[in-house]
This record gives structure tokens, sequence and C-alpha cells, in this order.
């Protein structure tokens, strides 16, 4: 039987698409890089844009002047924002300011930049780091730069591009993870570094995309050469600047790339209705088939939370993943749907308590500025020597960081009167379960919700405190060890066991510390993982008042502005979601039984209403 559109629920005279235009880049590690003695290495990330005039872009040949890149002030329609993983904070109007001022007559304008963490001196530095960048329709390239810095200068050692017109090929936000070669263009450095590599493999451009000079950073519009094996791209006259192939390192990235659509929320109907059905049908499919855990997760916690339906969601897949688990030592220690589905809620209730909690210490350890290193690899003597043994780490350094400990976790320990209401509940329902699992283990109901607010909430937090919005600033690279080794600290006590001499055994020094706090540690689990006054949850609206919500209402919210949350672009993500993986998640049906086929035929078919959708969107972008 064919199936029967639901075409009257979209009325095209009106309909406004808005777009969710990003790209999410996390920045892993580097390698094999040149390196000189006791040099931090950081890395800068910069989108550029092209001129306002979108045809001079198309047509470049037919242009006198020579094209300049600048920026086309991608503050007016978009928003730049540096992320975390979910948390985000606004870059703020002052550093817009001087950025607006500049004259578009220069040559090169620069844009926007956003930093890593300093990493001290390694020569495989690891960040980690999250970046998401809100784009506008003249995005043109994406540069990420790698430095190095001392005490007296910072230079760079080699950058990598990704250009829309290879990002493209994935508007769905499909997650890519390569090692991209770096190339350099600083000649200080260029013999030395030559020594590595071998020459590059130029043949000439023949094609009609735009390429970026790697070197002089100008569009290619005549002369162009493309090394075969690593695929930079420069102007002939600008290639004995360059560095060998493969002579720079490299760097390891992941990076999704989103162009995709926003319907006004009444579009979003039938699609809702799928999410929110009781017998989550759907959502459990997704959680099976799609390629995305973290992302699907992400979603449909934000839209369910919504609908206050978000702690009956996760606790029933808590339970599942309990009764899932062989061993209490591995309970809720794996990357699944579910700890990734209360990851995200966690963050999403937990912003306000976290400032009030850890923020002010961990901004009062920063201020301090003092030296709480104890690894003895990490220390150098009088002599300027490393230090290496463990007795000779000064007796200040312990006793600093020890205080520092205990400042961060007596601030945690003495919160559990203020833990948000909604995690009590869930935490309650975790620890009942997880007991009732495993009777005879006498810590699964510490362990069980310290997985989560300890090991996946509070260790990040003090680990990457921008990242959850709790500072702003970048952190010196002594901060950056300082918070590493509290957040070290934290975990640990979390798991309710000392160090052993292991490959860490600079940290036995803290196992009387860690004994006397794991008592506190239980006490303060027990606290947040009971419901007092079950009545104080306010309940929200549910989606359906939401949805039908009357126009006057919606323009009200839309003046108020603040507050508002962007449940459309939620369902868009979740629509994207879909559509990526609508083969993965047919071949999942196919799995079950003949029943469960029958039971969900029916919304498979609504699933299909995606390429309604779809259509509609394609048909009213011809119209425009
Ligand atoms: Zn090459
Ligand atoms: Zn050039
Ligand atoms: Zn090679």
């Amino acid at each position: 039987m064919k199936d029967k559109q639901p075409v009257d629920i979209v009325d095209t005279q009106n309909l406004k698409i808005g777009n969710d235009h990003r790209i999410k880049i996390r920045i892993f590690e580097a390698k094999n890089f040149y390196r000189n003695n006791k040099a931090d290495s950081y890395c800068i990330v910069t989108a550029n844009y092209l001129s306002e005039d979108g045809r001079t872009i198309e047509r470049p040949q037919k242009l006198n002047l020579p094209l300049m890149r600048k920026m086309s002030n991608p503050f007016n329609n978009g928003t730049i924002r540096r992320k975390g993983s979910y948390s985000s904070t606004l870059i703020d109007k002052k550093s817009l300011e001087p950025l607006l001022g500049q004259k578009e007559g220069k040559e090169k304008i620069k844009d926007i930049q956003y930093e890593t963490k300093i990493q001290p001196c390694n020569s495989n530095p690891f960040w980690g780091e999250y970046f998401e960048i809100i784009l506008n329709k003249n995005f043109y390239s994406v540069k990420i730069e790698l430095l190095l810095k001392n005490s007296l200068l910072s230079f760079p050692v080699g950058e990598i591009y990704l250009y829309k017109y290879e990002l493209e090929s994935n508007k769905e936000g499909k997650v890519f993870e390569i090692w991209k070669p770096l190339n350099s263009k600083n000649i200080s450095i260029k013999k030395e570094i030559n020594e590595n590599g071998h020459s590059h493999l130029f043949e000439s451009i023949n094609d009609d995309i735009l390429h970026d000079c790697i070197v002089c950073e100008n569009i290619i519009q005549e002369e162009g050469i493309i090394c075969s094996q690593c695929h930079i791209t420069t102007h002939v006259k600008c290639s004995q600047n360059l560095c060998n192939c493969e002579a720079c390192g490299s760097i390891r990235i992941e990076y999704r790339y989103i162009d995709y659509p926003i319907l006004p929320l009444k579009y979003y109907c039938k699609l809702k209705d799928l999410i929110v059905d009781e017998k989550l049908n759907i959502v459990n499919l997704i959680s099976k088939s799609c390629d995305s855990k973290d992302e699907a997760a992400r979603d449909i916690v934000a839209i369910l939370n919504e609908g206050d339906l978000a702690i009956p969601f996760l606790s029933q897949q808590c339970k599942l993943e309990i009764s899932k688990t062989k061993v209490p030592e591995t309970l809720f220690r794996g990357t699944t749907f579910c700890t990734k589905g209360v990851d995200f809620f966690m963050k999403l209730i937990c912003k306000d308590y976290l400032d009030e909690t850890i923020g002010p210490t961990i901004k009062k350890i920063i201020k301090q500025h003092r030296d709480c290193e104890i690894d003895p690899t990490k220390l150098i003597n009088e002599y300027g020597e490393y230090v290496t043994d463990a007795d000779h780490v000064p007796d200040e350094n312990i006793v600093n960081l020890k205080e520092c400990i205990k400042m961060i976790l007596d601030s945690i320990i003495e919160s559990s009167v203020h833990f948000p209401v909604e995690l009590r509940e869930l935490f309650s329902k975790i620890q009942d379960y997880a007991v009732e699992e495993f009777p005879n283990e006498k810590n699964v109901r510490y362990s069980s919700v310290s997985a989560f607010v300890f090991l996946r909430l509070f260790s990040p937090a003090i680990l990457n405190p921008q990242l959850f919005g709790i500072i702003d600033e970048n952190l010196k690279s002594r901060e950056v060890r300082t918070l590493t080794l509290i957040s070290k600290f934290v975990q640990q006590t979390a798991n309710l066991v000392e160090y052993q001499n292991g490959k860490e055994s600079y940290m036995n020094v803290l196992n009387n510390m860690i004994k006397e706090y794991i008592p506190l540690v239980k006490k303060y689990i027990n606290s947040i993982s009971r419901v007092q006054h079950k009545s104080v949850i306010k309940q929200r609206k549910r989606f359906f008042g939401i949805l039908i919500r009357k126009k006057v209402e919606n323009d009200m919210m839309e003046e108020k502005g603040k507050g508002r949350v962007d449940l459309e672009k939620w369902f868009s993500s979740v629509h994207r979601l879909i559509n990526r993986n609508l083969n993965n998640i047919k071949k999942e049906v196919d799995k079950n039984s003949t029943r469960f086929k029958l039971h969900i035929s029916r919304n498979i078919r609504k699933i299909n209403w995606t390429t309604f959708l779809n259509d509609t969107i394609s048909k009213e972008n011809k119209r425009n």
C-alpha cells in the first residue's frame, strides 16, 4: 500500500526555513612536529569568510582587481561561540569591537580566533578540546594552527585547513576523525625541519574549485600547484617558502560539518509524536543504530526534558544497562547511549550548581597560582635538571596540592543540600536498581552514582573548567597541571580505593587523604540520592502545550528571547540524525521478530515522512 503522506500539515505559503550551519571540531593531539626545548604547545582555530558579494566568489577570473580575503562580518546573522562539551561561552562584545572597527580596505582582516589550552612541554601534546563555530553563508574555510610558546615568544610550527568545498560532501554532521599532515611556512625553522620528509609531488591545478595558497593565504587565480601526496595547494611563486612534504608532523582532529534546515516548530508535530510515544520504539531504534551515541542521546534527552519525560526515560535506560552488566566494577564505565544521556542531562541541570560549588574554589586556586606539581618527572631542580626521584619533590608543593584538594572536595561535600532535585530523583532510582541487581556488593550503592556525579561531572569540570563555563580565560600551564592533579585525586577518591604502586606512584603521598575523604564522599553520595521534598519539582508544560502555543504567545516568547529553549533546533537535529542513519535503522528493524516488525511498520512509515519533509524543503528552496 502506498504511504499516505500528511500533505495538509505543511502550509508552504508561510514556511520560514531556518538553517543550522556550524562546524564542530575536536582537536586531539599532535606528533612529530618541530620542537625546541622546554616550549609549550597550543592550537589556534580560525574561521575564514569571503566577501559579502557572492558572485565574485564564483567567478574570480572576471575580476580585474585581485581578490582579497576578508571577513564578511559574521556577527550580523550568527553568533560565534567557543563550545565545551555542551555548555558554551559566548565571546563577549569587548572582543568584537576592535574587529568590527577594522577597515574593509585592508588586505588581511584578522578573524576571531579560538585557542586551546597550553599543554606543557611534550612531544605528543594532547588537548581533546571541542570547538563549535556557528557559520554564515559566506563561510569559506577553517584553519588550525599549532604553535609553540616559551617565556619569550610564541611561533607557529604548522597548520592545516578544512575547506567548505570538501566539508560539503556531508552536511548532515557525520563524524570524521583523521590525522592530517601539518604544513609550515615559517622560514626561520625551515632548515631544521627539512632534514625530515621529502619533496612535494606538485602537479598543476586543473579543476574549477577555488583553492587557497597555503603560503600567502590568498585565493589562487593563476599558476596554482597541488601536491598529490599531502594535497596542499600553493602559488608557483610561493612554493619555495614551503617546508618539505610530511616534514612538519601531523595533528589528529575530529570534525563534523552541519548545514541543515530548521523548520518552524509546528512542522515537527509528527516527529514529536514518534519520540514521546510511550513505548519509545523509535528512540530505542535510534539508540541502537545511530552512528553517534553522543549526538543521539543529547538530542533526545533535550526534547524529552521539555516534556518532563527525561527522568523516566533515563532511569529506564539505566535499569537496562544495569541488568546487562556482569561485574559491578564495570557498571556505567563505558560510553553508551545510556551513560551519554545521563551525562548530558547532568550538564543540562547542573550548570548553576557547578558555578556555586566548585566555581568559586577553582577561581581562587587560579588566582593563588601556587606550585602544586608533585610529579618528579615534571620538576626541575636548582641546577636545571629533572628531579626524577619522588623523595625530592618539595614538601611545599605537596602541602599546596593538599590544600587545593581540600578546598575543592569540601566545597562539593558541603553543597549536598543544594543538589538539584531532578537529579536526586534519577540517582535514587539508579541506586535502587544497582543494589537490587548486586545485593552482595557493599560499594555498588556508591559506585553506581559516583560513576556519574564524580567521574562524569566533577572530575571533567575540574580538569576543563572552560568547557563547563566555569571560567572564561585560558589557563596558564601551572594551573593546567594543578587542576589535572586535583581531578585525578577526585577520580581516585570517587572510586573508593587508595593509590597502589602503579605507574603514577608519586600520587601515593595522597593516600592518607583519600582514606580521610572516602567516608565523606560516601555520605555525600547517599545524601544526593535521596528525594526529600518530591513536590518541589515544578511541573512544566508538556509538549503539546508547547507545540500548539498560540501565535500571540509565540511572538511574546520571541521578543523575550532569553530563556527560550530552541526546541525546533533539537527537532531539526533528530531529523538530521534519522536521515543520516535511515539505512541502519531499517536494518535494525529487520533483526527483530515479526510481531515487532508489524508493530513498528506504521512508525517506520512515519519515519519515511522525513523524506516528505525533505521534499517540502527542496521545493521551497527552488521557489525562492
Ligand atoms: Zn606534499
Ligand atoms: Zn601564494
Ligand atoms: Zn610521504
